[in-house]
């Protein structure tokens, strides 16, 4: 006769707790509260893309607003360049 005896095993759960980003500039961390955006994003997407798959790559550069102020914006403006601002409502 087999009998079976049952345990039960209790294995720790690693879960991510916290996520957070920090500028590439300055490496301060990019603070963000529950209804407010402070996100500055350099990026460039390569790749394809179809209507059923597709494949993109993306380099990206984190930016705190300090940094997009007084490194980014200047470096920009010596090259001419002006971003561009779009207001999203939702
Ligand atoms: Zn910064």
């Amino acid at each position: 006769m087999q009998h079976e005896e049952r345990a039960t095993e209790t294995k720790p759960v690693e879960r991510i707790v916290r996520r957070w980003t920090t500028c590439d500039f300055c490496q301060a961390e990019i603070r963000e509260d529950a209804y407010e955006v402070r996100e500055g994003v350099l990026s460039l997407r390569l790749g394809d893309a179809y209507p059923d798959s597709g494949h993109t790559t993306e380099q990206r550069v984190d930016i705190c607003e300090s940094c997009w102020e007084a490194k980014l914006l200047p470096w920009l403006a010596s090259l001419g360049i002006v971003p561009q601002t779009h207001r999203v409502d939702w």
